[in-house]
């Protein structure tokens, strides 16, 4: 798309990525049958295409509204339309760019702002975010419904560290004298509080197999939120932190990067890209990226044999509808893994239709714009629980209790079928 940028951001390293992204669209349309926004609301502004060109418009300097802002707003940033565009549109990098300069040239509402400001803040601290969870537990009752429905119904209260898992039990005993390789597991923000049993579960799965996982006390919330919250030097700031507290690890050998939140593996992917112009940091970010795995791509490719899940137990659930993250299929590109593991491992998965599209969580989306995050959880659950499974499976932490909070079945990180034999 022949593009001329403002004089603003022409020279910038954000105007110059944003000209070769705009530059690479032709325009074609094509994003816009499988864009999730664009399903439900029909209007072109809220598909990929439309965004892209109001996102033109913003950098070549016509003026930015409130109506710019909210058909950015809407787009849940699931990265589906990268995946089905045939030109390699890189359309998650244009939408952070867009993001940030329409929240310098449109500012919000002192509301939202400081709506966003304590997402920010509350999210990606894990004592405050854990300390509000518990006292929301305590008044769950007395709750509006809006907010009550973000709360998982139970909050599991056996956290453990690696040292712990490991030495509990006699099995882990045994295996822990035979742990002769070693990865780095990031604990996030959010998830130590909501499902501590998913590393928890990592930790012995990966355990029987020979590997110990541990986590680096420093590191803490991948940078996403800030990310897509349009605050990206506090995002790089928390990546940096990442790469600090990881980095004697890896000196010493540690060999991937594993995230169990494919969220956040998602973004830890990106570092690289992100601290590219770092000149302390790029090459440090390019190898934490290229370290990075996601737990299943871990999985892939060991021998499995080892975790004996192969002739289940006739008491475990079989039937599973898995729920492929966007951050998975769409932002990482991992497609089909976990279902083979699980397939692998002797679980029935189940035929799932639009497993493309997103469930509606997509991080803050669920909070903040409720009305369209419903709509697609509704129709998530619909085709998740059409073929009666035992049991829904993800592998990311957001989708996780976002679907639990409306679903007839129980919702499951997949690790935690493959920990219980
Ligand atoms: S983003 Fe890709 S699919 Fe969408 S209009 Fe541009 S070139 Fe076509
Ligand atoms: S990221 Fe998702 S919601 Fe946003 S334009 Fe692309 S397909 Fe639509």
């Amino acid at each position: 798309m022949q593009t001329t940028l403002a004089d603003f951001i022409r020279d910038t390293a954000q105007g110059q990525e944003a000209e070769a992204i705009l530059r690479s669209c032709v325009h074609c349309g094509f994003c816009n049958a499988t864009c999730p926004t664009y399903q439900l609301l029909g209007d072109e502004l809220d598909g990929p295409r439309g965004r892209i060109y109001l996102m033109k418009q913003m950098l070549e300097g016509q003026p930015v509204t409130a109506v710019t802002r909210l058909h950015l707003d809407r787009c849940l940033t699931c990265r589906n339309c990268e995946t089905t565009c045939p030109s390699g549109v890189q359309y998650g990098r244009l939408i952070d760019i867009g993001r940030d300069v329409v929240e310098r040239l449109s500012p919000r509402p002192a509301a939202e702002r400081l709506l966003r400001a304590g997402l920010r803040k509350g999210l990606q601290s894990p004592v405050l975010f854990g300390s509000l969870l518990k006292l929301g537990q305590s008044v769950r009752s007395l709750l509006p419904s809006a907010l009550r429905e973000h709360l998982p119904a139970g909050i599991p209260t056996h956290s453990h560290s690696v040292q712990s898992d490991i030495q509990d039990s006699p099995d882990a005993r045994e295996a822990s004298a035979t742990l002769t390789r070693r990865m780095l597991v990031l604990e996030g923000c959010v998830q130590p509080a909501m499902a501590p049993e998913t590393n928890a579960a990592a930790r012995r799965v990966l355990a029987r197999l020979g590997i110990d996982l541990v986590a680096a006390p420093n590191a803490g919330c991948c940078g996403a939120i800030d990310q897509h919250l349009a605050a990206p030097d506090a995002a790089k700031a928390a990546m940096r932190r990442n790469i600090d507290a990881w980095w004697p690890y890896i000196k010493q050998g540690c060999e991937a990067i594993v995230m169990t939140a494919s969220g956040c593996g998602s973004t830890v992917k990106e570092y690289g890209h992100h601290l590219r112009h770092d000149p302390a940091y790029a090459a440090k970010a390019a190898r934490v990226s290229g370290l990075t795995r996601d737990l299943s791509e871990v999985l892939r490719d060991e021998d499995l044999s080892a975790l004996k899940v192969f002739a289940l137990n006739p008491a475990t659930p079989k039937r599973i509808a898995f729920h492929p993250p966007c951050s998975l299929q769409h932002g990482q590109q991992v497609r089909g893994v976990i279902e083979g593991i699980l397939t692998r491992a002797g679980f029935e998965l189940l035929p799932v239709d639009e497993s493309y599209l997103c469930c509606g969580s997509a991080g803050t989306y669920s909070v903040l714009q409720p009305e369209l995050s419903g709509q697609l959880r509704a129709r998530k659950l619909s085709n998740l629980q059409a073929r009666g499974p035992e049991l829904i499976a993800s592998a990311n932490i957001g989708c996780q209790t976002h679907l639990a909070a409306a679903s007839d079945v129980p919702v499951v990180h997949w690790i935690s079928l493959l920990d219980r034999g």
